[in-house]
């Protein structure tokens, strides 16, 4: 009886249900086990193993696990916790898969067993990656859940998407992708596959794929075939109603370094906004709302100041682009490091260049300012429409409008615009109302009507541009300059429509005037500007 038992538990625990055809398979085992399995299922008695050993394949327990791969407990549990191995509770005993081990062993992910079929999914995302060059290989080992999701990196790359979405809804988990701002629909799959596809992301982010209550973030850098560098990204996970949301920002390595030859200012504006990022103190001040591009002209700015002689230190939260050269400072990854903290920190650090992420009260604004009169150059960014809102901003929040007017320099207002495709856009006239609304513009924004060349285009829509009519986006700006004009008119409080005139009698071009010289160049429709300068 004893022998038996010992025999039942040894073939319990390597093997599962012998199934018939398989003798062949069985009669390899070492002698004596492998005989073990039959009588005791085929007497029917022999509790039913539990589901995971069902399809016949070897399992280990922890310490059997730990000895193959020749590593410690604390180790195998980190592993574990990362999604680089994959587990499952038996009872109250971890077991695990000798063919996952062996994979690991091998460098390669665990193997997750998908409750739908993901073929549908990776057909979706591959074929719009064609046209852009090879597809990604399939995922290590045939892990289609992480293939799936670095397709949809793939084609968040290739397509120039600033964001990826992932996102479940009643009909099932939507892919969409951020393009010019707009989000657009790439794929849906079955909600069934969501959790492994979540996993996927998370393992490569770095973050617990066990954790599924709590928002993580993470960062992923990846090589994609095709788009030669190397694509950063930051992920979040958000647990959510019907399943956790994933957003991932893509960062495109070789877009750190920026240049202002992409932003195509117009070349008084370029000279003016680098002689004062030049200038060894004061305040430069970037100004728009959110999905404005201001962060990717403060990081062009500091990027531009960044060489050795120049010590740069900034104050983010968070950092949102790593730069070799610059000590960064995230506010709030610690209850003790506050902004002002953060400030005394930086100063004492002996820096020429501050960057300040951005002005959010007075605090923060009236230590900006100070910093600017102690002797630094201080680069920041603030909420507000237009450059000469700024300013009239800074004195609501708190700051002193003498201290406004002495410590800054200038202010740079900005936005996207949309830029024709190049593939279908057509010469056409625009519409009488946008005509007449843009003369108005030009006449207020310091540009002169008549001598446009007036190259409008229309959008029309074609496969490159996914039948929008438009492909990527320009920048347009204001930068108005703190002269000593300006700074009187500040002093005995004048409001944000005065300081502008003022401002373009000086030889201010307006954003919405710089949108018109775009426009009259063909780069983008007339309506798309007089459409942004409503925003204004
Ligand atoms: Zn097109």
């Amino acid at each position: 009886m004893a022998g038996k038992k010992r025999k039942k538990r040894a073939g319990a625990t390597t093997r599962g249900l012998a199934t018939p055809g398989k003798s062949g398979k069985r009669a390899a085992r070492p002698p004596g086990k492998g005989t073990a399995a039959a009588p005791t299922t085929a007497a029917g008695k022999a509790p039913a193993p539990p589901a995971p050993e069902a399809d016949g394949r070897e399992l280990l327990d922890m310490s059997q696990a730990i000895a193959m791969l020749k590593t410690t407990r604390p180790t195998f549990y980190r592993w574990l916790r990362a999604g680089k191995l994959k587990g499952m509770k038996v009872g109250r005993q971890w077991r695990f898969y000798r063919e996952d081990i062996e994979r690991f062993l091998r460098g390669q992910g665990p193997r997750i067993d998908l409750a739908a079929d993901i073929g549908p999914l990776l057909r979706d995302l591959r074929e719009p990656i064609a046209p852009y060059g090879p597809t990604f290989p399939a995922g290590a080992g045939g892990d289609e859940a992480m293939e799936a999701a670095r397709l949809m990196i793939h084609l968040g790359a290739a397509m120039g998407a600033s964001d990826v979405h992932v996102a479940a809804q009643s009909d099932g988990v939507h892919v969409r992708l951020r393009l010019d701002g707009v989000l657009h629909a790439a794929a849906t799959y079955d909600a069934r596959l969501h959790p492994a596809v979540v996993a996927a992301w998370k393992a490569m982010a770095a973050c617990d794929i066990h954790e599924t209550e709590l928002p993580q973030d993470g960062r992923i850098l990846i090589e994609l075939p095709g788009i030669s560098d190397t694509v950063d990204l930051r992920v979040s996970f958000l647990p959510a109603y019907g399943g956790e949301a994933v957003t991932a920002r893509i960062l495109r390595r070789d877009e750190i370094h920026l240049s202002f030859d992409r932003f195509d200012l117009a070349p008084p504006d370029l000279e003016k906004l680098l002689r004062h990022i030049e200038s060894p103190n004061g305040v430069v001040l970037l100004t728009g709302p959110t999905g404005s591009g201001k962060t990717t002209t403060l990081y062009t700015c500091l990027g531009h100041l960044n060489r050795p002689e120049v010590k740069l230190v900034s104050i983010e939260d968070p950092v949102e682009l790593a730069m070799d050269g610059v000590v960064q400072v995230a506010v709030r990854q610690h209850p003790s490091r506050t902004f002002p903290a953060a400030c005394r920190a930086a100063l004492r650090s002996d820096p020429d260049v501050i960057m300040v992420g951005e002005i959010r009260d007075a605090e923060s604004a009236n230590l900006c300012v100070q910093m600017a009169l102690t002797g630094h150059l201080v680069l920041t960014t603030l909420h507000t429409s237009d450059a000469a809102g700024a300013l009239v901003r800074l004195v609501e929040i708190g700051v002193v409008p003498f201290v406004v007017a002495d410590a800054t320099r200038l202010v740079v207002a900005q936005r996207l615009v949309r830029r024709l495709c190049a593939a279908c856009s057509k010469p056409g006239t625009p519409d009488a109302g946008h005509l007449e609304e843009a003369q108005r513009l030009a006449r207020t924004g310091g540009l002169a009507w008549d001598s446009l060349a007036k190259r409008w285009h229309e959008p029309v829509g074609c496969t490159a541009c996914k039948s929008t009519g438009y492909r990527g986006r320009s920048l347009i700006a204001e930068m108005l300059e703190v002269t000593p004009e300006v700074g009187a008119a500040l002093r005995r409080g004048a409001g944000a429509a005065e300081l502008r005139t003022l401002a373009v009698g000086q030889g201010m071009t307006t954003m919405a005037a710089h949108g018109i010289l775009r426009a009259a160049a063909g780069e983008t429709s007339l309506a798309e500007v007089v459409r942004a300068a409503a925003s204004l």
